[in-house]
């Protein structure tokens, strides 16, 4: 689908081997952006790279972990050797929760899920917002979650890390309103990436029980988050700026008790 034009447009987006990423950048592609496919795995990242010049557009795959600053500083180098410039970014890479009781939590294992996720957030954005004030121009677009607007047990990692890129959403929105960058976020429901994939096939989430709950019956899909994000990424979205928007299938505007779909018993 294209309903925007990125045309000289250069897009990071992160996390782009695989789910959410992916699609973001191929609907960036198929509006016109040349493609920088970040992710931590070469092939997937080779992969989508390989979609993006498919499409007549530049692709250009990055693998560097994003927790890492030295890594995430070579990896805007590059970027800006090849291109010149980035005048969109994408931080979207993400990793589940370890899904047991917090009792029996690993902190390591907690303290990496908040590295992905809040500094690398931090991280990539710091890095590339150097870039995007010095052109004075720059639309960025922060993947969070429901799970980082309302509380979910066991998510004691992923939930805070995501409530923690709201506000860093909001943070610099308004430092960097008057550089002409604006900074908002998405906030997914539960959509059918290979992440949420993995996560029902071990068990670790019931995707009966979720859909339940969900008004519109069913799990969302990869592509129906990356038109949101190419919208606030585009002019058409010109005036928002530190806004955080759920795109969840009515998730978290429902408060009633029971189900959320089948609702003839009420
Ligand atoms: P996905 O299919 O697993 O894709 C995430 C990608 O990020 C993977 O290729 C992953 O590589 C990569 N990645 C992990 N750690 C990284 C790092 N340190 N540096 C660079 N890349 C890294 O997941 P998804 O479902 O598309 O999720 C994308 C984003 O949406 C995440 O931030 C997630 O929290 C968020 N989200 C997803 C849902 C959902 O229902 N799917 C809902 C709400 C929010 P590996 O596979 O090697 O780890």
């Amino acid at each position: 689908m294209t309903f925007c034009s990125f045309e000289n447009k250069v897009a990071l987006v992160t996390g782009a081997g695989s789910g959410i990423g992916k699609s973001i950048a191929i609907c960036l592609a198929k509006n016109g952006a040349d493609v920088i496919v970040n992710d931590i795995n070469i092939d997937l990242a080779s992969a989508t790279a390989n979609d993006v010049n498919g499409l007549g557009r530049q692709g250009l795959p990055i693998i560097a972990d994003l927790s890492n600053e030295n890594e995430v500083n070579s990896m805007a180098e590059k970027a800006i050797n090849v291109f010149g410039r980035i005048d969109l970014l994408v931080n979207n890479a993400g990793v589940v929760d370890q899904f047991v009781p917090t009792v029996e939590q690993n902190v390591d294992r907690w303290q990496r899920v908040i590295d992905i996720h809040l500094r690398g957030c931090y991280i990539c954005t710091k890095t590339v917002g150097r870039y995007m004030v010095d052109k004075m121009y720059g639309k960025i677009v922060n993947i969070s979650s429901v799970v980082g607007m309302a509380g979910a047990p066991m998510r004691t990692a992923y939930g805070p890390a995501k409530a923690g890129i709201i506000m860093l959403t909001k943070t610099l929105a308004i430092e960097w309103a008057r550089y002409n960058i604006n900074v908002n976020a998405v906030s997914p429901g539960y959509i059918l990436t290979p992440l949420v994939e993995d996560a029902i096939t071990k068990g670790k989430i019931n995707d009966e029980v979720i859909i339940r709950r969900i008004p519109m019956g069913r799990l969302g899909y990869p592509e129906e988050i990356a038109k949101v994000v190419v919208f606030l990424l585009s002019d058409a979205a010109s005036y928002i700026n530190g806004a955080n928007l759920p795109v969840d299938g009515g998730w978290t505007s429902f408060g009633s008790y029971g189900d959320a779909f089948n609702i003839s018993s009420i």
